[in-house]
């Protein structure tokens, strides 16, 4: 059996991606270059959980000169100050995952307050420039990433307490301007999915049947008969079509590197997966949306 999301089929990825000739470019040099390079890939990694997993990513595409942007949410399991640190050290661009429509229960005067804190976390660490909404059903600290993880939702819900949000956190620009806090762009609203060849590995997949809340309007013509599923897929899609602009999401905490962490993993995406897929009913939407 061959596994995909490891880090060993990431590696092969960097180093396909080094080998051919794009620019690999950062989310705020998107945003911020006069003139953009003609081939480029933007790789852009939502740290939602795990985030030693970043660590161990940022090393593996330092070692093939690639910066990549680093979004941190400001929970306490993620917001490792000494970890942005070191992955900050190595080059890469970091910004903030931000949730705060979830965290200020729909809000908006309270939610942009904690906008503001927030990023004032990173201060001396390093400077944000630019932001992604987080997309996680679950609120706050919950999460599905363990058997324990999904015990404590599962707890919450007989106990009756909130479990899960659909607030579009990236609605909060509706009523604020990000400029305002030095923003220079927002990695989903700053975008336009015309003009980049969009793909995500939500849900330990390439392909979008559990998207839930990032919300694309993407398609890429001639290509949507290409159907990619494993990294593989997504290696051959990259040598053969040879896009002039990629965007790429990578979540850090849903690449493993042992068999057994890595089956443990997968047996949990398929429990969270379903999960999803009740709630893409419950909620009524339509699969544009994605999870995380
Ligand atoms: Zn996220």
């Amino acid at each position: 059996m061959i596994l995909d999301f490891t880090l060993k089929k990431y590696r092969e990825l960097c180093s396909v991606i080094a080998d051919l000739d794009y620019s690999v470019i950062t989310l705020e040099e998107y945003f911020t270059l006069r003139k953009l390079p003609e081939k480029f890939i933007i790789l852009r990694h939502d740290v939602d959980d795990e985030p030693e997993y970043a660590l161990i990513m940022a090393q593996l595409e330092n070692m093939y000169n690639i910066r990549s942007t680093y979004y941190f949410r400001t929970v306490e399991n993620v917001f490792k100050i000494g970890l942005i640190e070191q992955i900050h050290n190595l080059g890469h661009e970091i910004g903030y995952h931000y949730e705060v429509l979830d965290e200020a229960n729909g809000n908006y005067p309270k939610a942009i307050n904690i906008f503001n804190k927030n990023v004032d976390k990173f201060k001396g660490l390093c400077e944000i420039k630019t932001i992604a909404q987080h997309g996680s059903p679950l609120v706050g600290q919950l999460s599905a990433t363990s058997i324990s993880g999904i015990w404590v939702i599962f707890k919450n819900i007989l106990k009756g307490n909130k479990v899960f949000t659909n607030w579009v956190n990236a609605d909060i620009w509706k009523e604020y301007d990000f400029k305002e806090f030095g923003i220079v762009g927002e990695a989903y609203i700053s975008i336009d999915f015309k003009d980049v060849y969009y793909i995500s590995d939500t849900g330990m997949s390439w392909n979008n049947k559990y998207r839930l809340k990032d919300v694309v309007n993407q398609t890429p013509a001639g290509f949507d008969k290409f159907n990619i599923e494993s990294t593989n897929d997504l290696i051959k899609m990259i040598k053969i079509y040879k896009m002039n602009r990629i965007y790429l999401l990578v979540h850090p905490d849903q690449w493993r590197d042992n068999l057994q962490d890595w089956i443990k993993w997968s047996i949990l995406k398929h429990i969270r997966n379903n999960g999803k897929l009740g709630l893409k009913y419950f909620w009524g939407l339509n699969g544009s949306h994605a999870i995380r």
